[in-house]
């Protein structure tokens, strides 16, 4: 299978075109006033590209991993960064777990309406007091009579305000010493406001898409709403990382381009010294360098969808698209930041915008560090550090 297959070319040109009738004040707008994207999120939903990995009998897509990976792209490209790329992915990745391991009934319950954007869902893994180190999560659920009942914390859970499910992480027996992954369950359940205090975080970037640390007391979860098997939830997860690393590596990609360009119009425009600045080779290396980083990331980051889709093994190839996507895009919009001059701190040029979203790639959803550990110890055999 090649990596230019046609249907690639078809997937950039509709979501392109759709993306493209929200315009950069649009984006503007929602980061300013704090808003939910929702009319964008509609206009994808319309058109039927909320459902891109769910399988079609589920009345999703069922497209490959590269199709929603291009198409996160443009989303990405189009202006909406990440929080137009952040709005979209929720309905892409966060169901992988429910998709490969949720029984039939879940599966039959839950994935046409995620697929319709009948109901939103959150993704709920990260703690405070465990970081990146899932294995040291509290929230513990506990087997009560037809179900189980749920107390902890969870940080940074993006969507929380207006979620209508959670796939939520928790341990469901005691950390193992020799087996630390082990005895933590998935479960994909209401998101019970009664249960669950919601408490917005304020932050740097992508102001229109809401995180949140909720505070979970007693939430009752009935069996049916495991997934998969009890103890298993971290397998589960991991297994939805690689996809997810490369199409961030891919909408990395996306705020990177829409960077340069608006660099290299603003280098064209812009005239000191009696000549445009872009004829400055200070000004128009740094931006040549970033188009060559962004192209070989797209490179990595293709190649990698190519094998994921065809079952080949991709975590290295997965980790290098994330990290590489997310250095080149932060390049780009960091040095466009620089041709803007005084201007990039102008929210009318927004570039000061794609240059405080794209930031996010760096450290979530995986870390830079992470992904540099894992290339150390499995792809150059030295001692573990996590
Ligand atoms: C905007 C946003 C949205 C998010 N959305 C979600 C969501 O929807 N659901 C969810 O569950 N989580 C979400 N996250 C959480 C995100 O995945 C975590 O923030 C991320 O995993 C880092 O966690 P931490 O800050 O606790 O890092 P820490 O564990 O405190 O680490 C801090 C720093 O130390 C480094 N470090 C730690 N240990 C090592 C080591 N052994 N070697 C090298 N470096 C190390 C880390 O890489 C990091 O740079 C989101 C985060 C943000 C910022």
């Amino acid at each position: 299978m090649s990596i230019e297959r046609e249907s690639l070319a078809e997937v950039r040109k509709h979501t392109r075109e759709l993306a493209a009738k929200f315009d950069l004040e649009y984006w503007r707008q929602k980061d300013k006033n704090h808003e939910y994207p929702w009319e964008f999120v509609h206009a994808f939903r319309d058109a039927g590209w909320l459902g891109a990995l769910i399988p079609e009998e589920y009345g999703g897509l069922g497209l490959g991993l590269a199709e929603a990976g291009v198409m996160l792209q443009e989303v990405a490209a189009s202006g909406a960064g990440m929080s137009g790329g952040s709005a979209i992915h929720f309905y892409v990745f966060p169901p992988a777990p429910v998709i490969k391991y949720g029984s039939d009934e879940m599966k039959a319950k839950w994935l046409p309406k995620l697929a319709a954007g009948e109901i939103l869902m959150c993704f709920g893994i990260t703690e405070p007091d465990a970081g990146v180190d899932t294995s040291r999560i509290t929230t513990r659920a506990e087997k009560v009579e037809g179900g189980w009942k749920v107390n902890g914390r969870k940080v940074w859970i993006t969507n929380a305000q207006n979620a209508h499910r959670i796939l939520l992480l928790a341990r469901t027996s005691p950390r193992d010493e020799k087996r630390p992954l082990d005895g933590m369950t998935i479960f994909f359940t209401d998101f019970d406001r009664e249960k669950i205090t919601v408490r917005e975080i304020e932050k740097l970037g992508r102001a229109a898409i809401d995180s949140n640390e909720l505070f979970i007391d007693d939430l009752f979860i009935p069996d049916e709403d495991v997934v998969g098997e009890v103890g298993k939830g971290f397998t589960y997860i991991i297994d939805g990382l690689n996809p997810e690393r490369i199409v961030v590596g891919l909408e990395g990609i996306g705020i990177g381009r829409l960077a340069l360009q608006l660099g290299s119009t603003y280098a064209k425009e812009r005239v000191v010294f009696d000549r445009p600045i872009g004829q400055n080779q200070a000004v128009a290396h740094p931006l040549a360098d970033s188009w060559i980083r962004l192209e070989a990331a797209n490179q990595v980051c293709m190649n990698a969808a190519d094998l994921f889709d065809q079952g080949l093994p991709c975590g290295l190839e997965a980790a290098a698209s994330k990290y590489l996507g997310a250095e080149a895009g932060f390049e780009a919009c960091d040095r466009s930041m620089s041709t803007h001059g005084g201007y990039a701190y102008a929210k009318e040029y927004h570039i000061e915008r794609l240059w405080r979203e794209v930031r996010l790639l760096r450290n979530a959803p995986f870390s830079q560090e992470m992904v540099l550990n894992y290339i150390s110890s499995q792809a150059l055999k030295l001692p573990r550090s996590y």
